[in-house]
């Protein structure tokens, strides 16, 4: 079943309000199993939203429309579809009892304009809104759904989880289900063309690639009569994916998160961690404190900023700062041994590098980047290149560090198994 998406208000095309609605009512829908296939904006403008509902009423099934349910003369939604699809405004008792009781709890007296808002299309169903004066409203014609909801997110939402998803599980009775496969290591191009044969021979399940920062996550969603036959769609898909992608899959767990995957293998190892972060200022040890019960595994964390600081708590050596400067392989690595040495930690992570947007030259570049790794008295050092805005070559950074861990600790114990068999 496809259906469209319809938000109404001029601030919206102006861009002084962020149009959140969509993205919310898309994600529901999709959840939901409904393929969403186009959405449109449009100002409070009555032929233009006569247009933009009848462009939709011929191409989508179910259309839901958020905004311009208000009391005002601009809002003028629930006016033109009513009128679109040929149905009268009657007032609706229940609606107008709302509305007393809704200004009587606040000691305040409505208005006539609010009265307008107690009008409803003849024969439709009523959504009654517990967070604001304007009902939401679904009308039935000639095979076509048409959902009218009120703007603001917090009445839009609630009104939306509470009613409007209920009804549209009547229209589409499978059962969704979808998981996600977590890579890392890998940049976003690299890896959808390593599944693009996937992706375009995607039915049921579907696939879809999401680009978060130094991370890819695909969702394989499948409609099925229940969740055991859904369950038995993804799962090959899910198996394929990580075969391709093999290490570099560090969950199959929506809810897992990058700092989520380190903290489980740090605690499979019985290892403990420490960092020692220079541009990222402490932001990679923030992604750690993210995971709940980190305590165990993480106890303290260095943010050196300047030389004079790397040197005293850190012990990079004065020598090494001044040949080789704070940004370079030598002073990563000797931050991560020196963090491991005044924490005791088993795995030390350190971070060095050119934020930007000042500070870069020919040689050593905004963005470049050294993260050090020291996995039970190996370190290994990498050198990255990272592009875009001091923020995001910060947040590029962490993602960095924790992929780089991650992958060093899997290879040092691999290497131990290795041994051990032996
Ligand atoms: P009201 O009864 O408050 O007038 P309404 O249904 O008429 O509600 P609008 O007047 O179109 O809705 O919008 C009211 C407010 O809701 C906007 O100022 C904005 O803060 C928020 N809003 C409206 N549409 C969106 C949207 N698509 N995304 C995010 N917020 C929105």
């Amino acid at each position: 079943m496809k259906v469209e998406i319809i938000c109404v208000g001029t601030e919206l095309l102006l861009g002084n309000i962020v149009n959140t609605n969509a993205a919310y009512l898309s994600e529901q829908c999709a959840a939901l199993g409904l393929s969403c296939y186009y959405q449109q904006v449009v100002g409070d403008n009555t032929e233009r939203l006569e247009g933009t509902l009848k462009t939709a009423l011929h191409r989508s099934e179910v259309i839901i429309l958020s905004g311009g349910l208000g009391p005002t003369k601009d809002d003028l939604t629930k006016e033109t579809a009513a009128a679109v699809l040929g149905k009268k405004l009657v007032m609706d008792e229940a609606s107008r009892e709302h509305i007393r009781i809704f200004f009587a709890n606040r000691d305040k007296l409505p208005t006539e304009n609010n009265w307008k808002q107690a009008m409803v299309p003849e024969g439709c169903k009523v959504l009654y809104n517990e967070n604001g004066t304007a009902p939401g409203v679904i009308m039935e014609a000639e095979g076509r759904h048409v959902i009218l909801l009120p703007g603001p997110p917090n009445e839009l939402q609630p009104l939306f989880d509470k009613s409007v998803a209920p009804y549209l599980r009547t229209l589409q009775p499978d059962v969704i289900c979808s998981r996600t496969v977590k890579v890392c290591n890998i940049g976003e191009s690299r890896a959808e063309t390593m599944v693009s044969d996937l992706i375009e021979a995607q039915d049921n399940p579907t696939l879809a690639p999401y680009a978060k920062v130094g991370e890819v996550h695909f969702r394989v969603t499948a409609k099925a009569e229940s969740e055991k036959a859904a369950d038995k769609l993804i799962r090959p898909i899910v198996k394929e994916l990580k075969k391709r992608f093999g290490k570099d899959v560090y969950t199959t767990d929506t809810d897992v998160t990058l700092e989520q995957a380190v903290a489980m293998l740090l605690d499979k190892y019985k290892l403990t961690i420490t960092t020692a972060e220079s541009c990222t200022g402490g932001q990679l040890a923030a992604r750690l404190i993210n995971v709940p019960g980190i305590s165990g595994v993480f106890g303290s964390g260095y943010v050196t900023y300047a030389d004079k600081a790397k040197h005293k708590l850190l012990g990079v050596k004065k020598s090494t700062l001044r040949k080789n400067g704070a940004v370079s392989a030598e002073t990563a690595a000797q931050m991560a041994v020196g963090a491991a040495k005044a924490s005791g930690a088993d795995v030390a992570v350190s971070v060095t590098g050119i934020a930007g947007p000042d500070g870069g030259s020919e040689e050593k570049p905004v963005g470049l980047v050294y993260v050090g790794c020291f996995v039970c008295g190996r370190t290994t050092v990498k050198e990255y290149h990272f592009a875009g805005s001091r923020s995001k070559v910060r947040e590029s950074t962490v993602a960095a560090a924790l992929t780089q861990v991650r992958g060093c600790i899997q290879q040092q114990f691999k290497k131990k198994a290795c041994r051990c068999a032996l």
